[in-house]
């Protein structure tokens, strides 16, 4: 099976938007290592090779092969290397020209959370965040076809306080580069998503795009319910075990909440076990009429890119041609970047 061909043949590749990428997985391992080295950090190997096989999930997916997870503790060595101003400045630069000029992204969001990039308080939360909006105004104006925005994530395993911080921030910077909020990590007992509707829906209420990663595996479909009733955000993430609930993908429908589905994440991540098992759960949403969205969920690290994943559905049988036309069209109806930019259609 050839994975080269592109899916509309003849120069220029499609126009695409990628709607849901960490910027930890998104920076290329040979960028990664470059700034390591910038700021003299001891990394765990001396070998570059060595390196990228503990920042990158190597080998293609094939069926029968379990989970691939990268390990946490090289996770957070990706975060750690870039969790300096200038480092993520040269990250997110690298990140969205270097998506622009390899998959044709012309809307490009990118979500972080600054929190995690401090180094434990060490850096201030300002510093961070405009580092990121200077890298992402730099990367525009080198490649001015790109609009892009960047979406503030909280986190499950941070406590209310300091998510509230982080929505603060969000606030403060809403019009110079945040666009959204995203809550990530996994599920966690102590985390209570009803505790965060009020806020959420103040964001909405304050412009901003909300997403929320959620119904992604565990079969916390109580969750993914009070997300879909109370806080009804633009978009959610993943969001694929709403396909055994007939009346939440209509809920999904009737309120226009569109998802952020990414293959190779799922694959890898062994929320799926085959392609065929993919297939099940992205036709059962695509026919119940969800609003679907493509996306990397972090092209670096999952080795892999947007073109790629359209590429895959289609030739693993998910979707055709025109269906996957009208997927990637669908990632600049939903966008949280704004329409009065003049490179949104
Ligand atoms: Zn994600």
């Amino acid at each position: 099976m050839s994975t080269h061909h592109a899916i509309i043949h003849g120069a220029p590749q499609p126009r695409l938007a990628e709607l849901h990428s960490h910027l930890g997985a998104s920076v290329a391992p040979s960028i990664l290592w470059s700034i390591a080295h910038d700021q003299g950090m001891k990394l765990p190997t001396k070998d570059f090779w060595e390196f990228e096989k503990m920042v990158v999930i190597k080998e293609p997916f094939r069926e029968g092969q379990g989970v691939r997870r990268l390990d946490e503790k090289y996770y957070k060595l990706c975060e750690l290397i870039q969790s300096s101003p200038t480092p993520l400045f040269n990250a997110v630069r690298g990140v969205i020209g270097g998506a622009y000029r390899a998959n044709n992204i012309v809307v490009h969001e990118l979500r972080f959370n600054p929190a995690k990039r401090n180094r434990a308080g060490e850096r201030d939360l300002d510093y961070i965040i405009i580092s990121v909006i200077n890298g992402m105004e730099r990367a525009v104006l080198e490649f001015p076809a790109v609009s892009a925005g960047v979406i503030i994530e909280f986190d499950r395993n941070f406590n209310y306080q300091l998510n509230t911080t982080l929505y603060e921030k969000a606030c403060k910077y809403q019009g110079r580069g945040i666009i959204g909020i995203d809550i990530a990590g996994p599920q966690n007992n102590a985390f209570h998503i009803e505790e965060y509707v009020d806020l959420l829906v103040d964001a909405k209420r304050r412009g901003f795009g909300v997403t929320i990663h959620t119904g992604e595996e565990g079969g916390r479909m109580d969750e993914m319910n009070t997300v879909v009733e109370k806080i009804c955000p633009q978009r959610i993430g993943h969001g694929i075990l709403a396909a055994r609930d007939k009346k939440l993908m209509a809920k999904m429908v009737e309120r226009g909440i569109a998802l952020e589905l990414c293959p190779t994440s799922n694959l890898n991540i062994g929320i799926f076990a085959n392609w065929a098992e993919l297939r099940k759960t992205y036709r059962a949403l695509y026919d119940a009429g969800v609003v679907l969205t493509v996306n990397t969920d972090g092209p670096e690290m999952h080795n892999t890119n947007l073109n790629r994943e359209l590429q895959l559905l289609q030739e693993n049988g998910v979707f055709t041609a025109p269906e996957i036309e009208q997927i990637v069209a669908n990632a600049f109806q939903v966008t949280f970047v704004k329409s009065n930019e003049p490179n949104i259609p």
